[in-house]
Parts: C-alpha cells; structure tokens; sequence
C-alpha cells in the first residue's frame, strides 16, 4: 500500500478504535455497570461521540481523502483501496453537513428522551412523553435539512441506516409485504385451537444459561472470540471481528425467550466474525447496513430456528437439560408451538406473519411525520387505526401501543423500516441457499451450521460495507431486493402448517 494509502489508514483505524470504545462502553453500560455509574458514562460516551466527529470533520481527514482519491484512480471499483476511499468519503461528507452544535443537540435531546420514555411507559402516559417527542422530531427536521436538496424528507434518515435506498421504492417494497401478508394472517391466524404452554412452566435459571452456554458452543463462532452475558434487552456488539459480545435474556416462565434471543443475536454476531480480517479497524469492517445484519440474525433465527429440521436438534437438547419437560415431546410438537401465528400487540413478541405488519403500522406513521400531514400529538389514535386496519387488534393503552418501543424516544427514525428489509433479504438469501448447499436439511437435524455459515461468509459476510445494499444483493442474488421469495416461502410454509403436513 502506498503511502498515500496508508496515511490515510492509520486516521481510519484511529476512529475506528473510537467507535469501538463507545461499544464496548455500551456494552459494559447494559451487562456490567452498577447503577451508579450511569451519570458518568453519558458523559463519557458523549466526549467519545465528540471526539470521533471531531475526527470525520477535520481538514486533516478531507486533505488525506482528496490525496487518497487520486491514488485509486484507475483501481477496480471492487478492490479494497478504492472501496475504503469511496465510503470513508462518504461518511466524512456526511459529517461535515451536520453542524457540531446540531449534533450535540440531538444526542442530549435524545438521552433525556429516554429517561422520560422510561417513566412515560412505566405510567402509559403518552403526553408526559410527548414534548420530548416533539423536541427530537423538530431536531430531526433541522438534521434532514443538512442533507437539502432531496427527492424526499425520509432519505436521510434512511441513508444513515441503508446507504443509497430512496423512499420510493423502499414504499414500494413495504407494500408489496403488507398487501402479501394481510391475506396470510386473516387465514392462518384464527382457528388454531388452544395455545400450546410446551415452553411455558417452570424453567430454573441455572439451567437455562447452560442451556444457552451449551447452544452457542455447538454455534459455528470459535470458543475465544466470543462471550455471553445477560441483559434486559438483548444485543450483540462486535468490538472486533475477534470479540463479539452475545447477550440474551432469561424469563423462568418462558423457555423461549433466551433460546430464539440467542439465535437471533448470534446471527448478528456470525456477521462480524465472518468479515475480512483486512478490513477490521476500518469504516469496512462492520456490515452493509442495519438491513443486511438484520438478515442474517433473522436468519439464524427463522430460517434455521423455527425450520421442522432444527426442531429435532432442539428437541434433543432440551430433553439433555429439562428431562420431565420434554422426555414424551414430538419434534412435530415444538415446530407448531413455536411458529404459531397471533394477532398480538407487542412488535418483538411477534410471529413470522405478523411481524412486519408491526413495522408497516411504524413506517407509514414515520412517513405521515416527516410530510408534514400528521402532528406528533396525533400518534396515539394514528396508531390504534393503523393497528386495528393491518393486524385487526384494538390497542387498549399508551404502553402497549405508540410507547412500547424505545427507538423514537432515542431520536432513531428511518430505523423500523431495516427489521423488514431484513426479513426480506433473509428471505432471498435462504431461497438461494436452499438450492445451492448440498445437505442442509441435514445438516440443520445435526445442528450443524458450519456449512451454512462457511456458504454465508463467501457470499456476504467478508465484503464487510464494501458495497451498499443494492449493489450486494445484485451481486450475492442476480436481481434486486425483492419480498417475492419471503412472501412465497411463508406462504408455503403456513399451508403445510394448517394441512398438518
Ligand atoms: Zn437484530
């Protein structure tokens, strides 16, 4: 690499190891921490904030781009080079636009935001909340002005999460779902008799976390290049391609919850660790988007997690650690326990079906917002229409509707949408996969996911951000994001559910 290059290199991999101190800050914060510290971590996590911007702005960092730019010319788009000066432009570009004080602003507003969401929810009062909500949106609206001109006010808070995908066809995409899947749900979701308690009951700590301990062994992540903790809302962190940091959370009523939340997060972890090595300590070496590492944690989850095959590696070792639970309990059993479809209120105890209807009622109230046609104060009823209309539930209070969720009180809109783009690429990518891996089905029996991870790592998970969204489905799949795959494969696999195939 030539000087040039690595001059610019080394002020990357500077605010890289930046970035990573405020992870490994936050995971601390939400594993670790002791209440007490929480005052004191703000302000360390905002001075970090403050100093990796102070990084991206400087002129340091333009002069070393413009020098670097001249350097690739001529490099094929797709070498490492010229993609870690095109998307390091990007981002410093993306910078400079947001004056420091705004910056500042928004981070503050969104903190005490979420102290109030807190107790707001705790309360179900939505208008304690609402003038922290009216003051994050208004300083949202100032955000996406830095960005003008624009074809539409919700592109820039899409292009920070989903580099290059537009509001049109992200619209397009939505309702293609939402027009698939309100069908769906109207036919499976009623009539499949009594819910089945198989993972309710008593499920003692202690043997859970070995349980959980015992599943992410058995998970294709080597040994020390990951650990697992406990937390209140699940997460994984990566603070290098080395060091994932997997969480889960245990509820001794509901052996579900820490088994689906460990898949999920590891899918988020395989990612990191399948990344280049070459790209770590650069703005390459995350994933593609909050899209992309969403597919593949809802694929761990989904695809492989509630799929009839895996059902019977399941099944097995939950009869190691609950015996009198599960010692007479068919495979057939535990597969229609958990991928039982309900109209239910609550987005993150949603199904496969009904799922994206939750992010459908959140986007198109995100839209509402951002063109101006409806008032923040308007949410609460938007909601409980919107809800009614897709999923058919009446929404009986504030905490179960417009406040269950933290992201707009933490200034994150634009952000919902990325759950949905997840599901559909993960749809696509498990219709590709089906046909090209010998023996997966098998293998998904065994628990053995090396395979797949090895067939996930080539085409997706070493490319790191080199491509944006588009580019990388086109290239992984032929064609472009599409929810045709998604909406075909639950369909058929709802019908085979309802037939008792
Ligand atoms: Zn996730």
């Amino acid at each position: 690499m030539s000087g040039v290059l690595e001059g610019l290199r080394r002020r990357l991999a500077r605010i890289s190891d930046l970035e990573r101190a405020q992870s490994l800050a936050a995971w601390d914060e939400r594993t670790q921490m002791p209440p007490g510290g929480a005052e004191a971590r703000a302000e360390q996590l905002a001075t970090l904030a403050e100093l990796e911007h102070e990084h991206w702005v400087s002129d340091e960092l333009q002069a070393a781009l413009e020098r670097a730019r001249g350097e690739v010319e001529g490099l094929p788009a797709d070498s490492d080079e010229a993609s870690l000066v095109r998307v390091a432009s990007r981002l410093a570009e993306r910078a400079r636009r947001v004056p420091t004080e705004l910056a500042g602003e928004l981070a503050r507003a969104s903190s005490l935001a979420e102290q109030a969401w807190v107790r707001a929810r705790e309360e179900s009062d939505f208008k304690a909340f609402l003038p922290f909500l009216e003051r994050n949106l208004e300083l949202r609206r100032r955000y996406v002005e830095c960005f003008a001109p624009y074809e539409h006010p919700y592109d820039p808070l899409l292009e920070d999460f989903e580099p290059g995908l537009r509001t049109a066809q992200l619209e397009g995409v939505l309702a293609s779902l939402r027009d698939g899947l309100v069908p769906l749900v109207q036919r499976y979701a009623d009539g499949q008799g009594r819910k089945d308690a198989l993972l309710h009951g008593r499920f003692p700590l202690e043997r859970q976390r070995a349980l959980a301990e015992r599943l992410l062994a058995e998970l294709p992540i080597p040994r020390d290049e990951r650990r697992l903790d406990t937390t209140a809302h699940p997460f994984a962190i990566s603070l290098s391609p080395r060091d994932l940091r997997i969480t889960t959370r245990y509820d001794q009523g509901d052996l579900a919850v820490a088994v689906w939340s460990l898949l999920h997060e590891t899918g988020h972890a395989m990612y990191e660790n399948g990344i280049a090595p070459q790209l770590a300590r650069s703005p390459l070496g995350q994933g593609a988007s909050l899209g992309f590492h969403e597919s593949q944690s809802r694929l761990i989850e989904n695809w492989v997690g509630r799929s009839r095959p895996f059902m019977d590696y399941l099944l097995r070792l939950f009869r190691e650690y609950f015996p009198t639970q599960f010692e007479h309990v068919q495979a057939e059993r535990l597969y229609r326990a958990v991928n039982r479809v309900e109209r239910s209120l609550i987005r993150v105890d949603a199904d496969e079906l009904t799922y994206n209807l939750h992010i459908v009622v959140r986007f198109e109230l995100e839209l509402a917002l951002f063109q101006g046609e409806l008032e923040a104060r308007e949410l609460p009823q938007a909601w409980a229409e919107l809800m009614r209309t897709y999923l058919g539930v009446e929404v009986p209070d504030d905490a179960s509707g417009v406040l269950q969720d933290v992201h707009w009180a933490a200034g994150l809109f634009g952000y919902f949408p990325t759950y949905s783009l997840g599901n559909v690429i993960a749809g696509q990518l498990w219709a590709l996969v089906s046909g090209e891996l010998d023996g997966l089905e098998e293998q998904l029996r065994s628990g053995e996911l090396g395979p797949l991870r090895d067939w996930l790592r080539d085409r997706l998970h070493r490319h790191g951000a080199k491509f944006e969204p588009a580019e990388l489905i086109e290239r992984i799949t032929g064609g472009p994001l599409d929810p045709g795959p998604l909406l075909t494969q639950l369909e058929r696999k709802y019908e085979a559910l309802a037939a008792g195939v």
